[in-house]
């Protein structure tokens, strides 16, 4: 599903991924931690493609979806219009685009925001706007979905029906990198927690042991050891 291998990235002296090596092989939900400027964006930027890597490689899913820190929603399109650009633009034929159109319909009812598809975005809540960037993600049919910073700015109900939400994405076969400060919410949700510092991963878990516990990772967070 994804192979890193000695992933590194710099911009300018600082180098923010140093040989950072992971690999994601069956469609999980895996959570990236760690501390502000630790490099997860920098890493989810990575495997899309955005930023190029000095050295290493990455494999990683043609169909990859991206979820934005702050969704990068169009400001002048509708939501239904954010959703549909990208696969109308592909479409090739007229049975393509009536699938799309069903597609974007089915989505944005399953999301709660089907009575939202005609307003412009800055007329959204946080959660509508999150839920409109995941729509447009997940008409794509990705295989992969990275996820950056889901549940920043929103609140506990929300973020409560976000978990809700990435895990059905999940149980429809996709993978799932969600990089979050917010390591409750990743326990909740991941089935592995992979945490960054220095731009290199420094622990690897999975929350499904019996031995784990999420208080032991609050005291790596802090202490580092
Ligand atoms: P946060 O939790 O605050 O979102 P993060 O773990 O996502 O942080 P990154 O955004 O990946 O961290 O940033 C890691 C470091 O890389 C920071 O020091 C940042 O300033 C630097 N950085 C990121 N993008 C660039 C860029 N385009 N040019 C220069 N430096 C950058
Ligand atoms: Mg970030």
């Amino acid at each position: 599903m994804v192979d890193i291998v000695n992933a590194t990235k710099c911009f300018g002296e600082a180098c923010i991924l140093q040989s950072l090596n992971l690999k994601i092989s069956d469609p999980e939900i895996v959570g990236l931690a760690g501390t502000s400027g630790s490099g997860k964006s920098t890493l989810l930027r990575c495997i899309q493609g955005i930023e190029l890597l000095n050295e290493g490689t990455i494999q990683r899913p043609v169909n990859t979806g991206f979820m934005f820190q702050d969704f990068q929603l169009f400001p002048h399109m509708t939501v239904w219009e954010n959703v549909t650009y990208a696969p109308l633009r592909q479409a090739n034929n007229q049975s393509e685009i009536k699938e799309c159109l069903k597609s974007a319909q089915e989505l944005l009812q399953s999301l709660g925001i089907l009575s939202q598809k005609n307003v412009y975005p800055h007329r959204l809540s946080g959660g509508q706007k999150q839920r409109a960037a995941l729509a447009r993600a997940l008409i794509m049919h990705p295989k992969l979905l990275l996820c950056d910073e889901p549940t920043s700015g929103l609140d506990r109900s929300t973020t409560k029906s976000v978990i809700q939400i990435l895990k059905q994405v999940h149980e429809k076969g996709v993978a799932l990198l969600i990089a979050s400060h917010d390591l409750h919410f990743l326990c909740t949700l991941s089935h592995r927690i992979v945490m960054m510092r220095h731009g290199s991963i420094v622990l690897d878990v999975s929350t499904q042991e019996s031995g784990f516990h999420e208080s032991s990772l609050y005291q790596f967070y802090k202490t580092g050891d």
